[in-house]
């Protein structure tokens, strides 16, 4: 019986005669863009996040550069992120005309460090932007501090982190503004792509609207140049019946965590921290160690899907070249590019599911150290 890292369709079939529904309705309304829909979900998810306002977009990286683009950031100025992350938390930032700087990870929760941030300040940054990465939020005192202290705009990336809290605050609530993507493998999935801006500054609540759509205050009024960024109707129908279920599907991702670090022996791996006061939703459950590439092969010879995030750190893509990193240049992000494993992770994941990834993991582990003290 194969184990997958995701499950989408058993997730589709638990809530399949509702979801239709809303599929159909929308199909007999016929209110493809910008319909109603689209309006309630913004209002529903801007709620869920403790914030003012939220803004549908087509995705989480037009989320990211319609961001960006509201805070007027652009050519000339500098933005430090992190550099193990999706490509698109950079990418976003290069699109606008501005410079992503990589700041390191702390190993021990892959985000991005804030002390690193605060050597990467310069004349010319402009804001920070943190990844709330595997679904546990980023150390969003110390970088709101900096942010203040500096005058810089904070943009949370919360793709992969919708209901996450820190110190009792939801992400999205955190920074200046923060972005969703609703891929469908994330915690709150669309059927396709979607994403959402979500921001309690009006202003810039406002810009988004403007920008998403080529720059219309209404029909043939075009006060600026914006872009087609749309969220489709469709796929904020089926938002809306998804996102009244997340907290419950976040609990169990919490649950399927919590049997997995019971389950796992940690002298043979590193597991993901629990830290009070910073609630992970666990969009992935990521360990570590230096077999990894072993591992992957055996589980995947007993049918369990595993996935790596992220194998090659974004100053070794070929993609960024231009920006002249070499290797060494940030040795915690290299370090945990070799060493991570995403291991099956998916709110209608069983206790037995979960039980036989742990076995195998453990069994592989033990193997591979028995045979290395030998050797
Ligand atoms: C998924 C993801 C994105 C991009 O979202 P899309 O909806 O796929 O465009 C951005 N940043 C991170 C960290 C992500 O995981």
């Amino acid at each position: 019986m194969r184990i997958p890292l995701v499950d989408l369709k058993a997730n589709y079939l638990s809530i399949k005669a509702e979801v239709d529904e809303a599929i159909a309705s929308v199909l007999e309304r016929g209110d493809f863009i910008q319909g109603q829909d689209v309006k309630l979900l913004e209002q529903e998810f801007a709620a869920y996040c403790s914030a003012r306002e939220a803004v549908g977009v087509s995705s989480g990286t037009d989320a990211l550069v319609l961001a960006l683009m509201a805070l007027n950031v652009g050519k000339g100025d500098e933005v430090i992120t992190t550099p193990f992350t999706f490509i698109a938390t950079a990418e976003a930032i290069s699109q606008v005309g501005a410079t992503p700087v990589f700041a390191d990870i702390d190993p021990r929760t892959c985000n991005i460090n804030a002390a690193k941030i605060a050597e990467a300040i310069t004349p010319r940054t402009k804001a920070i932007l943190p990844v709330h990465l595997y679904g546990r939020p980023a150390e969003m005192g110390a970088i709101l501090r900096l942010a203040r202290r500096h005058n810089l705009y904070v943009i949370e990336d919360a793709a992969q982190a919708h209901g996450a809290a820190y110190e009792g605050r939801r992400v999205g609530s955190l920074g200046d503004v923060a972005c969703f993507s609703f891929y469908p493998a994330k915690n709150l999935g669309a059927f396709g792509d979607a994403g959402m801006v979500v921001t309690s500054n009006p202003k810039v609540a406002d810009r988004v609207r403007l920008l998403r759509d080529h720059g219309r205050r209404d029909k043939y009024r075009h006060v600026e140049l914006g872009v087609n960024a749309r969220l489709d109707t469709l796929q904020a129908a089926v938002l809306r019946v998804k996102l009244r279920r997340l907290d419950a599907w976040n609990q169990r991702r919490r649950a399927v965590a919590s049997l997995y670090r019971r389950l796992l022996v940690p002298d043979l791996l590193a597991l993901p921290p629990e830290d009070r006061g910073s609630e992970s939703v666990y969009h992935m459950f990521v360990v570590r160690t230096p077999f990894r590439e072993a591992l992957r092969q055996k589980l995947q010879d007993q049918g369990i899907e595993t996935g790596i995030h992220y194998p090659v750190p974004l100053h070794l893509q070929p993609a960024y070249s231009a920006l002249w990193h070499r290797a060494g240049d940030f040795p915690e992000s290299e370090r945990a590019a070799g060493e991570v494993l995403s291991l099956p992770m998916f709110p209608d994941m069983t206790p037995e599911q979960v039980k036989r990834v742990a076995l195998a993991v453990t069994d592989v582990l033990q193997g591979l150290q028995q045979r290395q003290a030998v050797a």
